[in-house]
């Protein structure tokens, strides 16, 4: 008989609690079941709102006039809500996907790609009011509460993960990976969002007909499927002939106002002057995703040419120059991308990497640095952990080599071989395997593998046969998936009643 001895897990219950209270909504006044605090809310908002704006292209920093224009009209709206206590804050974002979003708490944001398609200021609101009733009306904490929005902090980690080779930087210095990752409320929270929204807009002194204006041109687009609105408005908030409907009934409901055409207008006229060279941004793109570097050039020489001060055409360029083999002047181009937008993560990532690449190490750790502060993203925290790992830190290294793993990608499968590579310096045992068998003539054997891709110099066991603890050290090296089996001068064994245990005590590595 070969007995297989087991260890004896003790099974720790762990109960969670969950504090579970009933709330009054402040938007519709229902009573709903809350798992977070309006505190925790906003708290998990704030925490959230730089790294999302990092992730989604950063801000749009080349008018100062524009941020103040949508502000003041997000601020004229949040002091109408049924919550205008909040911390809101309105930026637009500098990303052509056309988008807007609600964190908890009051923090959205409107991507310039969403302005380039309003018309005037009412239907601006009626953005920025839908996504107020969202923050407002707690969409987010039930979401929350019913387990259904992710973790913000890990998905802004996975941005840039998906080449070593640089193409996710493309995407992210173009700002077309950013799908609309944020929480995809459901569609009843949709319909109270246009909703309230409405109302916000009437008690602001806003036309409610630029909500139903704005469903209707979304449906049009659906209708064209136009590839950037599915990435983006479109799979947060999806546009349907149910929610026109909804808002023409609404509308009728409410007072007429303002629609302020001509401010508008004049606020976006930047914007539209440099929609060529956003478009010639995208032709860049499609080129460097196809390794064609010279045409990449070309291309953003134009773009460059129209607005030379758009820090992405420069960072893009430093790309383009990167493929075709002039580092010099990818190196020039990514100073140039981070002096017009110092505040931004991706041209301190693309220089530090590319740096690191050209071996120099201590320079590029620095700009990794840099963009690993303004937004964690898997590839730097790649570099971090290669930094740590040659400074014997490993537990600091496991940090970042597991950030990387997890977020997926091509840096994934390396991540993978470091971690195995710290748990080999760590816990050396762990690779080695040990059991118990009963030879023909019922003698106690021991059957040991090494596991790990290297030799091991010193094995060293722990046995427990009836009671009695005794130690047995290997007499020879344990090569590479190496098993050798030994006998322990135990037997023969009768008493099949007693425990028999066998455990891995020390395991040092050849070197
Ligand atoms: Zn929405």
């Amino acid at each position: 008989m070969q007995r297989l001895l087991q260890p004896v897990y003790a099974i720790s219950l762990i109960v969670v609690l969950f504090m579970a209270g009933c709330a009054v909504n402040p938007v519709t006044g229902k009573n709903e079941l809350s798992l977070i605090s309006p505190k925790q809310e906003i708290a998990l908002g704030e925490k959230n709102y730089e790294p999302s704006r990092q992730s989604q292209g950063g801000d749009y920093y080349l008018e100062a006039e524009l941020q103040a224009y949508v502000r003041s009209v997000g601020n004229r709206l949040a002091a109408q809500s049924d919550r205008p206590d909040l911390p809101y804050e309105f930026i637009v974002l500098n990303n052509s996907v056309p988008n807007a979003w609600a964190l908890p708490g009051g923090k959205i944001a409107i991507n310039r790609g969403l302005l380039d398609y309003l018309d005037d200021e009412s239907q601006l609101a009626a953005v920025l009011a839908h996504e107020i009733v969202h923050a407002a009306a707690r969409h987010g904490a039930s979401q929350m509460s019913r387990g259904t929005l992710a973790n913000i902090g890990m998905l802004a980690v996975a941005v840039g993960t998906q080449s070593h080779d640089g193409s996710q930087l493309y995407a992210a210095a173009s700002q077309l990976g950013a799908a609309a990752w944020m929480a995809k409320y459901g569609r009843d929270d949709e319909l109270e969002s246009d909703y309230y929204g409405m109302e916000y807009m009437a008690r602001a002194g806003y036309d409610p007909q630029g909500a139903v204006e704005l469903q209707r041109t979304f449906v049009k687009l659906s209708e064209g499927r136009k590839t950037d609105f599915i990435s983006g408005l479109f799979a947060s908030h999806p546009p349907s002939v149910r929610r026109v409907e909804a808002n023409v009934a609404r509308a009728k409901t409410l007072p007429g106002g303002q629609r302020y055409r001509a401010r508008y207008q004049a606020a976006i006229a930047q914007l539209k002057k440099d929609a060529p060279a956003y478009s010639t941004q995208t032709t860049a793109v499609a080129a460097l995703n196809k390794k064609q570097g010279k045409e990449a050039l070309a291309a953003l020489d134009k773009a460059v040419a129209l607005q030379p001060g758009e820090s992405a055409f420069w960072e893009l360029r430093g790309q383009a120059w990167k493929l075709v083999d002039n580092l010099a002047n990818a190196d020039r181009a990514f100073t140039t991308a981070i002096s017009k937008n110092p505040g931004y993560f991706s041209p301190y990532l693309a220089r530090g990497v590319l740096r690191h690449e050209r071996g120099q190490t201590d320079r590029g750790l620095t700009d990794i640095k840099r963009s690993y502060a303004l937004l964690p993203t898997s590839t730097a925290s790649y570099y971090l952990g290669e930094e740590a790992m040659a400074k014997e830190q490993y537990s600091l290294a496991a940090k970042y080599f597991k950030q990387t793993y997890q977020a997926g990608g091509d840096l994934a499968a390396r991540s993978k071989q470091q971690l195995q590579a710290i748990q080999l310096e760590l816990e050396p045992q762990s690779f080695i395997a040990a059991r118990l068998l009963l030879s023909d003539r019922r003698e106690l054997l021991v059957r040991t593998t090494n596991n790990s891709p290297v030799t091991m110099s010193v094995v060293q066991l722990r046995l427990n046969i009836a009671g009695q603890t005794s130690y047995l050290t290997l007499p020879q090296p344990l090569a590479a998936g190496q098993t050798i089996t030994l006998g322990t001068g135990i037997g023969p064994i009768v008493d099949s009643g007693s425990q028999y245990l066998v455990e891995v005590a020390a395991a040092a590595i050849d070197r």
